[in-house]
């Protein structure tokens, strides 16, 4: 049963690694091709990802949310301890639908926050949760499957798991729904003509299927977990 971690099964190569490898591979690869060839047209409203950021803040009355760089590529995020959208450089004064989509975005955050958005608290209730679970879930199932008196130790890792599978299932409807609300309100504002949307759409779609990857991966590995401690594993 060692094998487990050690020599990874061809059933967990072939149903696990392979397809999440693969999925991450072409999210990976979508979002920079994406985001390569969206950030470098200009925006033909000539406006930057900081000026439309303010905008948005403005128009939907929180204009207390603080717009900050930070360093780093697409390490754009918004952080409701603070308040604060950080915005990475090229995204702060870029003036390309690239920039103002992920500007965008980050805004929808901020906006879900001042609206107490339900996935979003729930979200972020899970946060601890899952780092705890996520860190403790293959010790105890390995415990589980090699001391079989402890079984139950193994059912116990997979319960843990399936919470960090569910902070990632969770964390969908918060991205989805920040990117539709950039997507409706660069629009709407005029702040993108119908060519520049075209590039916002891209960008904001390759971003969220990072997401749709990870999630998908995360389930895989539930899957083998529960079909390890059930015993059917396939420990080749
Ligand atoms: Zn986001």
């Amino acid at each position: 049963m060692l094998s487990f971690f050690f020599y990874p099964s061809m059933t967990y190569m072939l149903w696990v690694i392979l397809p999440s490898l693969v999925l991450a591979g072409v999210a990976q690869f979508w979002l920079k091709s994406a985001f390569a060839k969206y950030s470098k047209v200009p925006i033909q409203t000539g406006i930057s990802g900081r000026e439309a950021a303010e905008r948005i803040l403005m128009a939907a009355g929180i204009p207390e949310v603080r717009i900050q760089p930070v360093a780093g590529m697409l390490s754009d995020h918004y952080n409701p301890m603070n308040k604060t959208v950080f915005l990475s450089e090229e995204i702060m004064n870029g003036r390309t639908p690239a920039a103002v989509g992920i500007a965008a975005h980050e805004c929808g955050h901020a906006l879900q926050h001042a609206q107490g958005y339900a996935p979003m608290q729930a979200r972020a209730a899970l946060v601890p949760v899952a780092n705890l679970s996520s860190s403790m879930a293959m010790p105890m199932i390995f415990l589980g499957i090699i001391i079989q008196p402890l079984h139950f130790m193994a059912w116990a890792g997979v319960i843990a798991f399936a919470l960090a599978v569910l902070f990632h299932i969770v964390t969908l409807p918060v991205e989805f729904d920040a990117s539709h609300r950039a997507i409706k309100i660069v629009e709407q504002s005029g702040m993108a003509t119908a060519v520049d949307m075209k590039g916002v759409r891209s960008c904001l779609y390759a971003a969220g299927f990072t997401y749709v990857a990870a999630t998908t991966g995360a389930i895989l590995q539930l899957l083998y977990f529960i079909s390890l401690a059930s015993g059917s594993g396939g420990n080749d």
